[in-house]
Formats: C-alpha cells, structure tokens, sequence
C-alpha cells in the first residue's frame, strides 16, 4: 500500500449509535451493502422497538417456545454460554433490570431496592432455554427478557468482515460504536484510539495498532447518568442488579473475533484487573487493556497488538507485574 493511500469513510447511524466503514477505494454501493446488512441483524436483534425475533422471545417468556432464525439461535445460545460460566458478570437474560434502569435512554432512574430485588429472580440465564432440534428458545418465567446490548454488536462486525471479504476487499475497517472489527493491514497496522473517560469525545490515553483483528471498549463514561452525585452507568452487576463498580473506568478487549471482544468487556469488567489478567493468561487470542480510575492502563499482555500512551496523566503496566 503506497503512503498516499487514500481512505474513503462511510457513516450511518443505526442500533443508536454512530457507525464508520472505511475503505481504501470510493465504493457507495458497498457500503450501503454493509449498512443494509446491519441493519438486517438490526431488526432481528433489536429489543428497542416492539417487534423483532428477539421480541417475539421476550413476549412469549413464560409461555411458549419460539422459532428463531439460525443467526438469532446461534447468537443466543452464544451469549447463554457465556452467561453460565461460574461467576459470569455477563447475563442475556438482564433485560428486566436494563428495561428499568433505562440508562443511556430518556426516563433514566435509580430503581427502588424493594423493585431491583424483585426483578433480580427474572434474569437467571438457566431459564433461557434451547432446542436445538427445533431451532426454538423459551424463557421459562413470565416478565422475563433476554438483551443482547452486550454481544450483538460484536456479532455484527464478524458477520461485516465477513461480507467485505467475500466481496474482495482485503483492507478495511468497521466501527459500530466501540465495536471496531479491521480486514488486512494498512502500513503500520490500522491504528484505533483508547478514549480518555470523561474528557473531550476526541480526547485519547493511546493508541493500539492492529491488524486482522477486533478491538472492543466498554467504558462507564459512555452511557451514564447522574442522580444525588452519584454516577449510573449501564453495565449492570448481574448479582446486585446495580452497576457493577470496581477499580475500572473501561476495558478494551482485542481479539480475532468481534464477539469474543464484547463477552470479554463484560467478563474482564466483572473480574478487575488482577482476576482478568489471570483468567487471560489461558487465552493467547484475547488480551486486554484495562484502564483505572487511579490513572494505570494496564495490558494483560500486548503480543497481538502494538501500545502507544499518549497522555502522561496515565501510567502503562504490564499484566504480569500488576
Ligand atoms: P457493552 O458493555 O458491551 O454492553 C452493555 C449493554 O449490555 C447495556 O447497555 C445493556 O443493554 C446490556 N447489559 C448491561 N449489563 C449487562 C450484563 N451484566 N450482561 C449482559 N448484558 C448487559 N441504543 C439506542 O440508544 N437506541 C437504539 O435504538 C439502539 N438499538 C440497538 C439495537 C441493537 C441490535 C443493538 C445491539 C444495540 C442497540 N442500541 C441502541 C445500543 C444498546 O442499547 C447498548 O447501549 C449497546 O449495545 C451497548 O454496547 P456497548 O458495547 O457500549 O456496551
Ligand atoms: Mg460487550
């Protein structure tokens, strides 16, 4: 790829967030391809508006079983998988508690105790359940609903990088807002920024160059509100039913797949800095970067990705001597 290699940027709001293909060939048609298929996984997946297959899951809970399409059933029992792994921080089935909290959405509040610990009995994972054989899933209890805001999007960059290498391109990258998946290696790699939390939207702590791989943040400053000087951010303790609070500010996970990217910010986030690093060690393909309210970043490893720290408020340090 010669220096002068020039980069054609595509954007799109779709699933509430702001979306960026980047191409090193002007090419509309494609991207409106790749804009049309998210908005395909889009309108199965989505529980913000009333009807879609995940939709017509949540309506039945309690009653039936439902036929899903294959993507829609592989997804779920993905994220099922995920979410009964002894001391799982991720959780399918937390829609009651998001639906409540509605952080990120207008009608934002804290929910009373009495009515957290009422709903909390209507999110266990065990009680989302596959058929295989009839390509259904059932939540078993009434009021039960599954949300998938944690890996979908991880899911629909796989299936992105997919559709742009079948359709030739050998050098690209999506973002779906903290989701970003990359195709081949421009020179240098492509190089993603690591948001500084609560600064300016273009503030960064560093920079992590790729190449053919994924790389997903969840942060607490990217969806929050403010109520009695405290702070609410949307990535909800699957066993208090509050936002899960620790030592972190977020996570960024890289990775070859998408999805792998999203369980892990929600797995890692759940761990903390000293329980991911070691839960990482048996996982050469994924590593993570956390970063800390005290001003670290910390790299569980960086085999898979090159570190540059920008701002020197922030101290690097590597997993093995956190
Ligand atoms: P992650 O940290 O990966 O996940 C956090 C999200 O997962 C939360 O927002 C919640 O939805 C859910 N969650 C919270 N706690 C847990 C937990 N412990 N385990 C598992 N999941 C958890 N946003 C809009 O504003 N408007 C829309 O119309 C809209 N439509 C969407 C449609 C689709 C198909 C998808 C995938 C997302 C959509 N979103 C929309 C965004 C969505 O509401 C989430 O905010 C977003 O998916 C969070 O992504 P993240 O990577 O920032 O967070
Ligand atoms: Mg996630």
């Amino acid at each position: 790829m010669p220096q002068t290699a020039r980069v054609y940027s595509y954007s799109a709001v779709l699933m509430g967030s702001p979306i960026l293909l980047k191409l090193f060939e002007h090419n509309e048609a494609l991207a409106a391809d790749a804009f049309r298929l998210i908005k395909q996984y889009e309108d199965l997946l989505t529980v913000n508006r009333a009807a879609s297959e995940v939709m017509d899951i949540n309506h039945a809970a309690g009653r039936n079983p439902v036929a899903v399409s294959r993507p829609v059933f592989e997804l779920v029992k993905c994220a099922k998988a995920a979410s009964t792994v002894p001391g799982s921080a991720f959780n399918l089935a937390i829609g009651p508690l998001v639906k409540r909290w509605r952080i990120g959405f207008k009608g934002d509040s804290v929910p009373p105790a009495e009515e957290i610990a009422a709903l909390l009995p209507r999110t266990r994972p065990e009680n989302v359940v596959l058929d295989s054989d009839a390509g259904t899933v059932f939540l078993t209890q009434p009021g039960m609903e599954i949300d998938l805001g944690a890996i979908a999007k991880g899911y629909i960059a796989d299936r992105v990088r997919d559709f742009l290498a079948r359709r030739g391109v050998q050098q690209g990258l999506i973002n779906l807002g903290g989701n970003v998946q990359t195709l081949g290696s421009p020179e240098g790699g492509w190089s993603i920024g690591l948001k500084k939390p609560f600064a300016a939207a273009d503030a960064l702590i560093g920079s992590i160059e790729v190449a053919n791989k994924s790389v997903v943040t969840s942060g607490v400053y990217e969806r929050f509100f403010e109520q009695d000087g405290r702070r609410y951010h949307h990535i909800l303790d699957p066993r208090t039913g509050y936002p899960l609070d620790n030592e972190l500010d977020s996570v960024t996970i890289v990775s070859t797949d998408s999805i792998d990217g999203d369980i892990w910010t929600t797995l890692a986030y759940g761990m903390g800095v000293e329980k991911g690093c070691r839960a990482l060690r048996n996982r050469p393909d994924i590593e993570a970067i956390f970063v800390t309210k005290g001003g670290e970043v910390v790299l569980s490893s960086a085999d898979l990705f090159r570190f540059t720290l920008l701002d020197d408020g922030y101290r690097l340090v590597t997993g093995s001597t956190a």
